[in-house]
């Protein structure tokens, strides 16, 4: 390959470009669903391609193809240049990046079972008995059912004319299952697990899908989602408000990791995603939550999906602070935005999903560090409160400072101590104001989750990412809005 990603730089400053970079993917995935006993989806994707991006008169270039040879290559690598050197005409100022230090090495995430050695049959096999097993618990109750496997692989190498050569190998794998419990005259209720849309991930090998224990959890799972049916409705009040880690995940994700992205900071994100509250003339001064909240990007996590050696822009993985006792300190961000702002660095927070695709400030491992308390601590530590676990619908502003969400269940928390189901919970506040009454984060029950399914971008692209978070509690937090949060199509 060394020689084709040689050829590609060559033209490239050939044709006059001042920088140039390549990357060659190959992407290999296998999704897995079957609803209500039936194979609702079985995708084996195959893609194999590169990108180049250019630096030309001032301007970016990028294009790709899916036909990697040697003039394939030169074509689009001339091509790229074009791009950029047009680009470069309508700039009122050249781009610029953050130096990097180019470096040759290699990365792999590690794994025990790798997720491509197991038959496919295999994997459906045990997720038709998820399926059978959930139904089979109460067939006049549990209606809806559906149970999911997904495996990742993606070999990558990146070359650039500053030097660098980096070959790394990103394998990811996961899955859980769901079901519907619709009994007559009750809303229909959801449980999933391990945790919504379609279960967790963790980058590593198979032996995680077989860790998540899928057939020992059927029997609690449809037996909340039953008692959900004939639950009582969440109150309509302002309360103490405990979220574990499979609701807090898509609250740090929401609130702290979209709105820390530096292109959707500077408005390069803004038509499709919105843009957000945390402006760069607030970085240092803005008291964005209570001194226990402490936020990084770390892409060097062990397990997290979005862990990896080097960015796309071969920028080494490293840990970022975001918030930092609760002041906003820190950005995701790519070469060119910390460019525009004066940092001295990128976060290496680059990715794209495809070799076909400009690559993004992406979130990595976006984690609230672990507080000092166990979970049962902060429990017994309640007097009067609620406890919500497992995202069902979200909601929040362009700018992401007022947020609604739902989760699937909750427990009143009464005299310390876990008491009735609650239906239908949801809560809403606003960023600072809600993190800033968070007064307790626990440790023992910390864990670095992940999700395939972070959307941005026009054209759209689907990035992992992973979350790391205990329980944590917040106070004063209104829960109960009647009009619940509608969900989107699946990307957060
Ligand atoms: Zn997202």
């Amino acid at each position: 390959m060394r020689d084709l990603t040689e050829k590609a730089l060559e033209t490239c400053s050939k044709e006059g470009a001042s920088y140039a970079d390549i990357r060659i993917v190959t992407i290999k995935d296998e999704d897995i669903s079957i609803k209500r006993g039936n194979i609702q989806a079985l995708n084996i994707t195959n893609i194999k391609g590169f990108g180049i991006r250019t630096i030309a008169n001032g301007g970016l270039g990028f294009a790709g193809s899916y036909l990697v040879t040697p003039e394939e290559i030169k074509r689009v690598a001339k091509l790229a240049v074009r791009i950029g050197k047009a680009s470069g005409a309508t700039r009122k100022k050249p781009i610029e990046f953050v130096d990097v230090k180019a470096v040759e090495d290699s990365y792999k995430t590690p794994f025990k079972k790798d997720p491509f050695s197991v038959p496919t049959e295999e994997k459906i096999e045990i997720l038709v008995e998820v399926d059978k097993r959930l139904k089979e618990y109460n067939p006049d109750v549990i209606k809806m059912t559906q149970s999911d496997y997904r495996g990742h692989r993606e070999e990558k190498i990146f070359a650039s004319t500053e030097g660098a050569y980096i070959t790394q190998q990103i394998t990811f794998a996961g899955g859980g299952f769901s079901c519907t419990a619709i009994s007559p005259g009750t809303q229909p209720q959801r449980r999933s697990f391990p945790g919504s849309f379609r279960g967790n991930f963790s980058a590593e090998g198979y032996e995680y899908f077989e860790s998540l224990n899928l057939l020992e959890n059927v029997e609690k799972t449809a037996k909340e989602a039953i008692a959900l049916t004939e639950a009582k409705a969440c109150p309509t009040e302002k309360t103490t408000l405990l979220i574990d880690g499979h609701q807090l995940m898509l609250q740090i994700h929401e609130s702290c990791g979209h709105p820390t992205e530096l292109d959707r900071v500077l408005g390069t994100e803004a038509a499709f995603a919105g843009t957000s509250f945390m402006t760069p003339d607030l970085l240092g001064k803005l008291q964005y939550g209570s001194e226990h909240v402490n936020m990084v990007a770390d892409s060097t996590s062990l397990t997290g999906l979005g862990t990896y050696g080097y960015d796309d822009e071969g920028v080494k993985a490293k840990k970022v602070d975001l918030v930092r006792e609760g002041l906003f300190v820190g950005y995701q961000s790519s070469r060119e935005t910390a460019a525009i702002i004066g940092l001295e660095e990128s976060s290496a927070g680059m990715r794209a999903d495809n070799p076909q695709k400009l690559p993004l400030v992406r979130m990595v491992n976006i984690n609230l560090e672990p507080g000092d308390w166990k979970r049962d601590e902060i429990i017994a530590d309640t007097k009067k409160g609620i406890l919500m676990s497992t995202n069902k619908s979200w909601s929040i502003d362009d700018k992401r400072l007022n947020f609604q969400f739902g989760t699937e269940i909750a427990w009143e928390i009464v005299n310390g101590e876990i008491s009735n189901i609650i239906r239908s919970p949801t809560y809403t506040a606003i960023t600072p104001e809600f993190w800033g009454s968070m007064d307790a984060h626990s440790k023992d029950d910390w864990k670095l989750l992940g999700t395939p399914n972070c959307g941005k971008g026009q054209p759209g692209q689907v990035m992992y990412v992973g979350h790391g978070c205990g329980t944590a509690r917040f106070h004063n937090v209104r829960v109960g809005i009647t009009k619940e949060a509608t969900a989107t199509d699946g990307v957060q």
